[in-house]
Formats: structure tokens, C-alpha cells, sequence
């Protein structure tokens, strides 16, 4: 445990070495890791909801879970033991065992909504202005390092289209980042409006209770049945051995099949897409048109591909619980939604899995020295740090690979930075472009060819940029990081210290 905490009461500001936004996976790992490497630092976490886990907080929607396999998921420095699949409530359990194994508790301040963030030069250390949610107080809070762990999106509000005609519906509409904990869809004709991994969890969760569950989609999303275990777990279970072994062996299982997967997305991209239709079509009923409903007009993992654990989305629509219409809506009504074909889908409740507004930095309006920072303007240092901002960090994961296996990876750079930072006596680190920079050009922070999901693309223009080289690249790809990030010297000739 670290010795200080400088606020005598965790309702107080204070100064801090180090302070960390969000307590999601990203940011409990990022105090871990801290926690490990500067035993004797004063760091906080701050976190603007009344909990701990993020995206698994956020979401409570019916049989919320996973797409990945925990033991990539997982932490690396924390044996997973449970099945390769988990439920929100399985990772809040997991991250829980986190904060109390390390005394990381005392550490967290719920309800700190960070509003601002500005670096002093003269001062060489970043002011907070953060709003208490539950008192309406604003506090302030310094910090030598800034490490934004807040996530891609905007946990305070989802994305829902403006549809014309839905203030007429006289059914329910829910948006599953907002699931009302007293909506009971038994007996009720659920519209589930998208196809990404959300409708693929929720739709076969109300299944059996609904009256019927359609899922409304306007084009089709990739999907692939995998069993909720992995065929390895039961016969190294019964081996008896440590956790730490069989959770190691797991992880590199579950790392080689989705890095096979990943290099036939962009090396065999149609052999992938045959075999994926192929695997959807054995689960369907004869004559479903797989075509129509199944096979979408991108590369598999151009955007994500969505997992159905043991087949039960196939499942539903066999029973006749659950169907699939493709189609664009045209209105809602009093008791459903029109779509362009003419069809009528009557619906008690909606639900509109429709997917994120993306935020970038939990939203926080940055300032250097009263200039107020515009990311579009700024490349990436590595996908780590932004070119021209002091002693800040950032946490992103993957979206192709489980998203904490970039926890581990950055978390270790970031702890050799400040290592060196303070080893050398400097203040300060800010990634600097050099003169063989001059030039170069600012690409979107994510290639639209390489990975298009929409809340992509409707944010990118907000987005920070990168490079068209290494340091100014945000590595994507975690077989290509875990040989490139470890390597990566603090004393990088685009990191500045001062
Ligand atoms: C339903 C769902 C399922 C998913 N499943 C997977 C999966 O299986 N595998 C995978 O790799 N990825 C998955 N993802 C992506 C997922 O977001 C990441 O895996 C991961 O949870 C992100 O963790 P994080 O800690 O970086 O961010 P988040 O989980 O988004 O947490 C960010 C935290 O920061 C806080 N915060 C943000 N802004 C502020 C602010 N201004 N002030 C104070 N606090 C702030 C938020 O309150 C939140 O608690 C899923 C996403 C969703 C929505």
C-alpha cells in the first residue's frame, strides 16, 4: 500500500503524483501497475459513476457479458478461473478481487466527474477541475501525471438515431446503456434495433420470456458461434494445476486462434467470410437466407465480428423465439415501426442497440498553458501520449484483440517513461516531433479501410491523429505490439524532457 493519501477526508482535491480518470478495467490496471512500480506515489483514481468496472457497470442489460475470452480479457498479472466467456457480474467480481488483493479501495473516489483538465508549465503540473455528482461541489485537483483511463465512449449517453415518428410510439424505447431495471419483457414483442454484439447477447436473453424478439438490422454484422469454454479448460482443470499455468496456457490458446483469425481477415479475407457464412448457415433453419440477413458488405473484422456463445442467437431463431429482418426504417407509429419495404413490425418495447457516441478523453476540454488543445490537430506518441502534452497518458485497447491486452503493454511503458523521467531529474516528458518529422502526414486515427464500425467514423473528425511512421502510429494489432512496445526505450528521440 502506498504510505500517503495527502486528503484527509476522499471528499477533498489535493496534489497527487500521479491521478487516473476512470475505473474501468483500463484504469484499475493502470493503478495496479502504479501501484506495483511507485509503491511510495500518492495517486487517485477518480471515476464520475457510483462504482467500479466501467463498461460492466454501465451495462445491466439481460445476459450481459463478453465477446472475448477472459483469459485475454483478463489481466495478465491475475489468473482468470472461470469460463473462457463471462457475464458483467463475473468481471466486476474479477475486478473487485483486483482493488481488495492490492488495498486499491481507498484509492477510487466515485462520483468525481473530471470537467477539466490544464497544464501549467510554470508550475509543471496539471489542474483538475472535477464536479462531485452526488454533492454538486467542484473540487480541485493537481497531479504531476495525468492518465486519462475513461474509455472510447460516452457512458452518459448512448447513440440513437432521431427517428421520424418516435415520439408517437406508445411503447417503451431503452437504450441498453440505460436498461431500466424494472422493465419485465416477459410476454412482449421486443424490437431489438442493430446486430452488433449488444443484440447478440440481449436477444437471446429475452428470448425465452419474450413474446417475440425481432432483431432490426439495416445491414448484417459478421457473427461466429464458439463455445462458452474452450475445449482446453476442462482437461487442464482436471490436471489440478497452478491457476497461474493453466490461465497462461488458456491465454496463449485463445491468442493463437484469434491471431489466425485476424491474419485470414486481411490475408484471406473471402476464404473467412465463406467459412463464417458457412458455420451461420449449418445453424439455421433450411431456406433462411443467410445471404440477405448474415453476410455483410465489409471484410470480416473490418468491423467487430460478434459472438454467439454456444450458437443461442442461432438457437432463438430456430425455436421461432427469436427472427431476423433487414431493412430500413421509415417511420415509427403509435404501436411499432414501418420499414421501406411496407412491412409493419408491431413492438411493446424498443430497444435501440445502436451503438456509442465515441468520446475521447472522457469528454474533458484539455488546455497547455491557457491554450485550450485541439486533438484533431496532434498525432499520437504510439497510441500512449499526444504529440505536444506533458506528462499525460492515455489507456485505448484493442478492438480486434481483447481490449486489457494493451492494458499490460502500455501500463509497462508508461512505468518506464517515469521511471526514467525521474531517474534523469526531469519534470517533465512531452512527446516533441523532430525535423525528419517535418512533413509528415496526419492520417485519421484509425484507417477506415483497416476497421470501419460506425461510432468510428462519426467521431473521427474529433479524434487525434497519427503518423505515417513509428513513434506516430497507434498500433492496432496486438501480435505486432507485444513485440514492438516492450522494446520501446524511454529515451525515444520524440519524447522531449525537460
Ligand atoms: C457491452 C460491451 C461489451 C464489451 N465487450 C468487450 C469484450 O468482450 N472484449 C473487449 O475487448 N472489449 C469489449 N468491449 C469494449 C470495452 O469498452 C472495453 O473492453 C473496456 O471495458 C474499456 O475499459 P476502460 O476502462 O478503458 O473504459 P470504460 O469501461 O469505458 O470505463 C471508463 C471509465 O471512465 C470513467 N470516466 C469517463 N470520463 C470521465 C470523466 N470525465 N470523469 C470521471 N470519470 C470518467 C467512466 O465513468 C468509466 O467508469 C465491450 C464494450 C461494451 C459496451
Amino acid at each position: 500500500m502506498g504510505t500517503s493519501h495527502p486528503s484527509a477526508s476522499p471528499s477533498c482535491g489535493g496534489h497527487f503524483d500521479f491521478l487516473i480518470v476512470g475505473a474501468g478495467i483500463s484504469g484499475i490496471g493502470a493503478a495496479y501497475h502504479l501501484h506495483q512500480r511507485f509503491p511510495g506515489s500518492r495517486f487517485a483514481v477518480l471515476d464520475a459513476m457510483d462504482g467500479f468496472g466501467g463498461t460492466w457497470w454501465t451495462h445491466r442489460y439481460p445476459g450481459a457479458r463478453s465477446d472475448s475470452d477472459l483469459y485475454t480479457y483478463g489481466y495478465g498479472f491475475k489468473p482468470w478461473r472461470g469460463r473462457s466467456i463471462a457475464t458483467a457480474d463475473e468481471i466486476r467480481a474479477y475486478l473487485g478481487e483486483v482493488i481488495d488483493e492490492n488495498g486499491l479501495a481507498p484509492r477510487i473516489r466515485y462520483r468525481h466527474k473530471v470537467m477539466t483538465a490544464d497544464w501549467s508549465s510554470q508550475e509543471q503540473r496539471w489542474t483538475l477541475e472535477v464536479a462531485r455528482t452526488d454533492s454538486g461541489e467542484t473540487l480541485t485537483f493537481t497531479t504531476r501525471f495525468l492518465w486519462m483511463c475513461s474509455g472510447y465512449y460516452d457512458h452518459g449517453q448512448g447513440h440513437t438515431p432521431q427517428w421520424p415518428g418516435l415520439a408517437d410510439f406508445e411503447g417503451r424505447v431503452v437504450h441498453p446503456q440505460h436498461w431500466p431495471q424494472d422493465l419485465d419483457c416477459a410476454g412482449q414483442r421486443v424490437v431489438v434495433i442493430g446486430s452488433g454484439a449488444t443484440a447478440a447477447t440481449l436477444i437471446p436473453a429475452l428470448a425465452g420470456s419474450a413474446a417475440h424478439v425481432t432483431m432490426l438490422q439495416r445491414s448484417p454484422t459478421f457473427f461466429a458461434a464458439q463455445p462458452w469454454a474452450h475445449e482446453l479448460e476442462a482437461p487442464l482443470r482436471a490436471l489440478d494445476l497452478p491457476d497461474e499455468w493453466t490461465h497462461e496456457i488458456l491465454r496463449r490458446a485463445h491468442l493463437a486462434r484469434n491471431a489466425e483469425v485476424v491474419r485470414m481477415s486481411f490475408e484471406q479475407p473471402e476464404a473467412l467470410r465463406a467459412f463464417l457464412i458457412h458455420e451461420t448457415r449449418a445453424q439455421l433453419p433450411e431456406g433462411f437466407d443467410v445471404d440477405r440477413h448474415f453476410n455483410p458488405g465489409y471484410r470480416p473484422w473490418q468491423q467487430r465480428l460478434a459472438l454467439v456463445p454456444d450458437g443461442d442467437l442461432f438457437a432463438a431463431i430456430r425455436g421461432g423465439q427469436a427472427s431476423v429482418v433487414t431493412d430500413t426504417i421509415e417511420c415509427f407509429d403509435a404501436t411499432g415501426i414501418r420499414l421501406a419495404s411496407g412491412q409493419h413490425l408491431a413492438a411493446d418495447v424498443v430497444v435501440t442497440a445502436t451503438g456509442f457516441n465515441l468520446h475521447l478523453f472522457g469528454g474533458v476540454p484539455f488546455g497547455v498553458d491557457g491554450e485550450p488543445v485541439d486533438f484533431s490537430r496532434r498525432v499520437t506518441w504510439r497510441g500512449v501520449m499526444i504529440e505536444g502534452l506533458p506528462n499525460m497518458a492515455y489507456l485505448q485497447g484493442y478492438f480486434r484483440s481483447s481490449w486489457t491486452l494493451r492494458v499490460d503493454l502500455v501500463c509497462d511503458l508508461v512505468g518506464r517513461v517515469v521511471e526514467h523521467m525521474r531517474a534523469q531529474g526531469h519534470a517533465a516528458v512531452v512527446p516533441t516531433l523532430r525535423g525528419e518529422d517535418a512533413g509528415m502526414p496526419r492520417l485519421p486515427w484509425i484507417d477506415p479501410d483497416n476497421f470501419n464500425a460506425g461510432y468510428v467514423l462519426r467521431a473521427q473528425h474529433r479524434m487525434f491523429r497519427q503518423g505515417d511512421r513509428h513513434p506516430w502510429k497507434h498500433g492496432m494489432e496486438y501480435p505486432e505490439e507485444r513485440a514492438i512496445l516492450p522494446g520501446v526505450r524511454p529515451d525515444d528521440s520524440a519524447l522531449a524532457y525537460y
